[in-house]
């Protein structure tokens, strides 16, 4: 099993779970970040820190999708162990449907 980051991080990106993990498996999109599910050692404190509430176990049905997302782009985007500033509108995005069709990037973000 693993965590998984899902849509609501797209455009919100608020980064409070980067501090949190300790083994620092969260890796950066452009606006959005994955888990990386090898190394994500299941402890679950990552999931209450997301204010977008995007952090979810790959045991809730539903998220196969979300899981090879995640596990696809932790190879390619780089690693961030350290919370940036979010986006300044990252609230107004907090909650939108239809953003993984409008608004996913596959560009890298700048990692730490
Ligand atoms: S705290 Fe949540 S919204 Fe912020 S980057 Fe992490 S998963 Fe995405
Ligand atoms: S569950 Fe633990 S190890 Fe996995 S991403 Fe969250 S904080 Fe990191």
């Amino acid at each position: 099993m693993t965590y998984v980051v899902t849509e609501n991080c797209i455009k919100c990106k608020y980064m409070d779970c980067v501090e949190v993990c300790p083994v620092d498996c969260f890796y950066e999109g452009e606006n959005m970040l994955v888990i990386h599910p090898d190394e994500c050692i299941d402890c679950g404190v990552c999931e209450p820190e997301c204010p977008a509430e995007a952090i979810k176990p790959d045991t809730e049905p539903g998220l196969e999708s979300w899981l090879k997302l995640n596990a696809d782009y932790a190879k390619s985007w780089p690693n961030l162990t350290q919370k940036k500033s979010p986006p300044a509108d990252a609230k107004d995005w907090d909650g939108k449907s239809g953003k993984f069709e409008e608004h996913f990037s596959a560009n890298p973000g700048a990692g730490d």
